[in-house]
């Protein structure tokens, strides 16, 4: 006979981990499946880690804000040092076009309370010191945004989870839903059966494949970024620094960096065009275009040892924003998809909310909101995240 579950996750990733664990908090028998041999090791190691509530869209600031919540207290509350760094975010603009653009997110990040405020070139250079002054006009700060492992993180979510009596099961993937009528009611994998009240999609990159086994169609499409992490230095940067200007070289939409709570230099950037697919090969052209990038940003890194780079997938949505909420139409059958870039800042926070959605009908933040992210909503409808 099958085993019985509360409720089954899907995915033990930047998104299942946290739900695991507050499915588990909130007294439900969870089982974890995932088809890589242990937590994080899709896409959320590939995150730098960087958690900002700073976004225009009001589902995602609160769902951050919640995650920013989460990470922050995360110590006091489990004994455990995930790698959380308070330094902020700092967007600096270099050119007309981009302060406008950042300067007209203000009134809609400050609507939400957020901390976040322009500041002037100089005030710019002492937030990040060594900023290159030619043509810095100013930039917005936000202090309250930060950093995290996300190595760490998922480590420690998952032993939390297993403390609160989740199961894990690692090198198993799930070929297929178990369906009766118009709803889920556990899932088949390589090994067995497992029934469940509830079936939660995190399948990352491959959300769509399962929603596919539910009867639904859900565009979530891999398009591949690299990253890079530098050997330690002195501690000197407090924010994730990120240039929205698209690269002087034409291979290059914006690009961002920082400095972790170990000292290392993290980095990233979004390649133009971007490049769509499932290939995690690392590009020959990535380390000479970003180091140029932030050599120009911040002359002083030019004598950095770079350790190591990998190359990720974002799950991307064709609006930006992410899938969250009860599949429409089937029963039993709940969606944390479609994380796109940003599935480790809002990891703990979705994980929050369905965790509650499970369990008492209704998520942790203002369920309007919640619904704006709502699986039946016009995916199509345009483009609504202005900083993606
Ligand atoms: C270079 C780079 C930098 C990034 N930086 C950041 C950042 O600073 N901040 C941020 O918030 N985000 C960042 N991201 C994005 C972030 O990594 C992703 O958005 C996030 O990890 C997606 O979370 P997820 O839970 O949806 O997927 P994942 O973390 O990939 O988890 C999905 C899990 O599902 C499992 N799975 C899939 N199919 C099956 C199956 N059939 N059976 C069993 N298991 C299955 C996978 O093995 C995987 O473990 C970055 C990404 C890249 C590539």
């Amino acid at each position: 006979m099958a085993a019985e579950y509360d409720a089954v996750v899907i995915g033990a990733g930047s998104v299942g981990n946290p739900t695991a664990y507050f499915l588990a908090r909130e007294g439900l028998r969870v089982l974890v499946i995932d088809e890589l041999a242990s937590s994080g090791q899709g896409q959320n190691k590939a995150a730098i880690g960087g958690v900002r509530a700073t976004h225009s869209d009001p589902a995602k600031i609160t769902l951050c804000r919640e995650s920013l919540e989460i990470f922050a207290h995360w110590k006091a509350e489990t004994g455990t040092d995930i790698g959380w760094k308070e330094g902020g975010y700092c967007f600096p603009a270099f050119d007309e076009k981009v302060e406008a653009t950042l300067r007209g997110l203000l009134p809609t990040q400050k609507r939400f309370r957020l901390r976040i405020d322009w500041h002037d070139a100089r005030e710019i250079q002492r937030i990040v010191p060594g900023i290159n002054p030619e043509g810095l006009r100013g930039g917005t700060y936000s202090p309250e945004d930060g950093q995290v492992s996300p190595l760490l993180a998922a480590e420690s979510f998952t032993r939390e989870a297993v403390k609160l009596g989740a199961v894990y099961h690692y090198r198993e993937p799930v070929v297929d839903l178990l369906r009766e009528d118009h709803a889920v009611v556990g899932v088949r994998t390589d090994r067995g059966e497992y029934r469940a009240k509830t079936v939660i999609n995190a399948a990352g990159v491959h959300a769509s494949r399962i929603s596919a086994l539910a009867g639904l169609d859900l565009p979530i499409l891999p398009d591949s970024h690299e990253g890079g992490i530098s050997a330690p230095i002195q501690p000197f940067l407090d924010p994730l620094v990120v240039d929205i200007r698209p690269g002087p070289e034409g291979r290059t939409l914006n690009f961002y960096f920082g400095q972790n709570s170990d000292g290392q230099i993290i980095f990233c950037y979004t390649p133009k065009p971007v490049i769509p697919g499932e290939s995690r090969d690392s590009t020959y052209e990535f380390m000479p275009i970003v180091a140029a990038r932030m050599v120009e940003v911040l002359p002083r890194l030019k004598h950095l040892t770079i350790r190591r780079v990998w190359r990720g997938l974002y799950p991307m949505t064709p609006d930006g924003s992410p899938i969250v909420g009860r599949a429409p139409g089937v029963d039993g059958f709940v969606l944390g998809v479609g994380m796109c870039g940003q599935g480790f800042m809002l990891g703990p926070g979705v994980g929050k909310s369905l965790a509650a959605l499970v369990a008492h009908g209704r998520p942790a933040i203002d369920p309007e909101v919640f619904d704006l992210l709502s699986p039946g909503r016009d995916l199509f409808a345009g483009k609504k995240e202005a900083l993606k």
